[in-house]
């Protein structure tokens, strides 16, 4: 008993002990994410190995001895199994049964047939050794998954290390066996400080690098999350542009600064024509085509100040900070004509695709909902006069026409 006191065993199994507890907490704070159920396991699995060896070198029972090592080589198994389910990769399930029973196989031919210690300790370490090779290479040449790539790298050099100081341990076992060296307790032995010293260290590392992984992931997607919550927000989803709400902020604020400096600013309501026919015509998911394909022939007309968003349906609303009405309609026009020549086509079929627009200008004592108001008015007339034109609010003009939107004139 003092023998194992004494040996770095206890520490050993003192800083599994550890490591199976962080990890079940890591896995308890981290649920749903995959990868650390199988830290945990691992953790566990390898407490449960060594207590085992234990075991056996207390009562020298070789039926501990088998369990033991068995144990030890599934608990280094379901640590990397972690590894690949992190990675979404399909799990080499087989290294379990693969290793376990290969080392069982060698452990009961031990007590049975052959019983040099040193050729089962180098067969023991060859396995643990080679075992981590694949997720080792994994994790220093996979490209993806970008978030995670620094701990990813801590947790390839760790098993390295791991698998490095193993097989060296394992070259001791056989270079003993080869000279046949007298047999050392495991507790006086080199071979076993090997492990100790430096194989744990490098697992612990292992297992700190796992964990930072896990933390990146989680650190990675809940800003992803952020993110895509603001976008919806602000964004329309069919075709990226602000919305109806976000508009009006920036509306508001543009317009507010416009009136206080005396600077010009314009806003249009743009309407595509006979949409409903196209729809009608071409379907409905073709017509949402038809918006996005829209929406995108702003890219590069508009400057960093102008704001196209969608209102609604097929209509959109030009925000102009800075331009007069002049500017203005050049704008439109000239958006109007690369609109009306836009191949648009459903299959072979061409879709002629025009719209109609609105202008109005700001004014002193105006809001957005003023403003607004003059450019549905002007949109309106561009509607009657048949549509694919641009008409600007001029004042006089929408005086009369009752009962049309021109008459409630705000
Ligand atoms: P007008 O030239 O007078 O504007 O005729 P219109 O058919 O475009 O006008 P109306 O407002 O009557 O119809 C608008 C149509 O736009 C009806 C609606 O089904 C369609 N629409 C609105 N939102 C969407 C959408 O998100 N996707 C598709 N595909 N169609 C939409
Ligand atoms: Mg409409
Ligand atoms: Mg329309």
């Amino acid at each position: 008993m003092l023998a194992i006191y004494f040996s770095p065993m206890l520490l050993g199994l003192m800083l599994l002990l550890a490591i199976a507890v962080a990890a079940t907490a890591l896995w308890y704070v981290s649920r749903p994410y995959a990868g650390p159920a199988f830290w945990m396991a691992s953790g566990w699995t390898l407490i449960l190995g060594v207590m085992l060896f234990i075991g056996f070198m207390v009562t020298g029972s070789p039926v501990l001895n088998v369990l033991g090592n068995a144990g030890q080589l599934a608990g280094e198994a379901l640590f990397l199994l972690g590894i690949f389910r992190f990675l979404g990769r399909p799990l080499p399930l087989w290294i379990v049964p693969a290793s376990v029973g290969l080392m069982m196989a060698f452990n009961i031919r031990y007590w049975v047939v052959d019983g040099n210690s040193d050729f089962l300790l180098g067969v023991y370490s060859t396995i643990a050794g080679l075992l981590p090779l694949q997720a080792i290479w994994l994790l220093l040449h996979s490209r993806a998954d970008r978030a995670t790539r620094p701990a990813q790298l801590l947790v390839g050099v760790s098993l390295l290390l791991y698998s490095g100081v193993t097989l060296l341990r394992g070259y001791h076992g056989y270079h003993d066996w080869l000279l046949d060296r007298p047999y050392i307790p495991p507790h006086q032995s080199f071979s076993y400080l090997l492990p100790y010293n430096f194989a744990l260290p490098a697992l612990v590392m292992g297992f700190v690098g796992v964990t930072l992984m896990t933390m990146q992931r989680i650190l990675a997607s809940s800003r992803e999350h952020e993110e895509r919550a603001q976008r919806l927000a602000t964004r329309d989803e069919l075709t990226d542009l602000l919305n109806r709400r976000a508009l009006n902020a920036i509306a508001e604020r543009d317009l507010a600064r416009a009136l206080r400096q005396q600077q010009p600013l314009c806003l249009a309501f743009i309407d595509l024509d006979h949409f409903k026919r196209l729809n009608d015509n071409h379907g409905h998911s073709f017509g949402d085509q038809v918006l996005r394909i829209f929406a995108d022939s702003w890219q590069g007309q508009l400057r960093a100040s102008d704001v196209l968003a969608r209102y609604g349906g097929e209509e959109f609303v030009l925000l102009l900070p800075d331009t007069d009405a002049g500017e203005a309609r050049i704008l439109l026009d000239r958006a109007r004509a690369s609109v009306a020549a836009a191949d648009i086509r459903d299959g072979d079929v061409p879709v002629p695709l025009t719209f109609s627009a609105g202008l109005a200008q700001a004014q002193a004592g105006d809001d957005v909902d003023s403003l607004l108001g003059r450019a549905d008015q002007a949109l309106y007339r561009a509607k009657t006069s048949g549509r694919d034109q641009v008409f600007v609010w001029e004042p006089g003009a929408f005086a009369a026409a009752p009962g049309t939107q021109a008459s409630s004139q705000r």
